[in-house]
């Protein structure tokens, strides 16, 4: 019967998510910030520092094209080229948004996300796009009538989205089943950092692993006592100054802003009917799960919980 009320669950919340366009998440008022690709990388990371954001999208003002997205790993690549070229620090200083491309080329890794969406295609689309792409939001792109050029309208992410779906379905209440009898979030080879391993080395395993976090560990204990974030790494590098990159994880967590939300955790035990109401809640990154001495089970993040409600039970997928 359980089993049954899950799917029932699924079932509303994709039918609800499939009448529902992105332009139904946005908000009656926004701002959106987008930079021109001619801006030099490190004042565009001023830039989002000061309006307390992590991605902008781009515009290239010489075509009049919407030139992707831009979001903390681009930044990371940023580093692990000057990781390689030290000796390129005044080079590293020029950098122009448009020249990101080529770094990214030299440092062999994915280039910036160029995804979007329509903001009148239904949200499950824009999902579904999320999900294949491994971007964790999307930019909504219109084309105006009269000039047929592309215009950016706003990012949507999924942490949003969930929200929306929190917010609106009320259906939510029968996933009642236990994380431990689903598989959802990542249970094994999970990449941890203790206080003092060198940051480096946790950004090294986040580009190497293409996720977002890393779990902080008590040596010897195992116990959970705080997560490094991508976004940590954005405040180590303001101002172009590369010289905290030496610092270990630690010491780069005690320049955190005093904003930080603090980190989230919940156990094998907790439902997504839990998790959600923490979602809409809370701005919610991620969940680490523990057992009941805080030692680390999981990372449940954003777009596990997406890739379940979508696709879990799903055929052909
Ligand atoms: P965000 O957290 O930025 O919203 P996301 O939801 O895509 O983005 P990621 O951290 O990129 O989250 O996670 C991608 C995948 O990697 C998920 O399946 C997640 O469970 C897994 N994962 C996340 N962190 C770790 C980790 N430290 N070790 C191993 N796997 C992880």
């Amino acid at each position: 019967a359980m089993d049954w009320e899950q799917m029932e669950a699924l079932k509303t919340i994709r039918a609800f998510l499939k009448v529902r366009t992105s332009y139904d998440v946005l908000p009656l008022s926004f701002r959106l910030i987008v930079f021109d690709t001619s801006l030099l990388v490190k004042k565009s990371l001023n830039i989002l520092i000061q309006n307390g954001i992590v991605s902008a999208p781009l515009w290239d003002s010489k075509t009049s094209t919407f030139a992707g997205l831009l979001t903390t790993s681009d930044y990371i690549n940023v580093i692990q080229y000057y990781w390689q070229n030290p000796d390129a620090l005044a080079r590293v200083d020029q950098f122009r948004l448009n020249s990101l491309r080529d770094i990214e080329k030299a440092i062999g890794v994915t280039p910036i996300e160029t995804v979007s969406i329509h903001p009148d295609r239904p949200l499950y689309e824009a999902c579904r796009k999320m999900l294949e792409s491994r971007a964790r939001r999307i930019p909504l792109v219109d084309v105006d009538d009269e000039t047929h050029r592309a215009m950016v309208v706003s990012v949507v992410t999924q942490y949003r989205i969930l929200k929306f779906v929190a917010v609106n379905v009320k259906e939510l209440q029968k996933l009642r089943k236990p994380l431990k009898d689903l598989n959802v979030g990542t249970y094994s080879n999970l990449a941890t950092a203790y206080m003092d391993t060198p940051v480096m080395d946790v950004i090294h395993a986040l580009v190497k692993k293409n996720i977002s976090s890393v779990p902080i560990l008590e040596k010897d204990v195992g116990s959970v006592v705080n997560v490094f974030e991508a976004v940590d790494v954005i405040t180590l590098i303001k101002g172009g100054n590369y010289d905290d990159l030496n610092l270990s994880v630690g010491e780069a967590l005690l320049k955190r802003s005093d904003e930080f939300a603090g980190i989230y955790t919940c156990s094998m035990n907790d439902s997504l009917a839990t998790i959600f109401e923490q979602i809409r809640k809370s701005r919610v990154h991620r969940l680490v799960v523990i057992d009941e001495e805080s030692k680390l089970k999981g990372v449940l993040t954003l777009s596990d919980i997406l890739e379940y409600i979508l696709l879990e039970g799903e055929e052909n997928e």
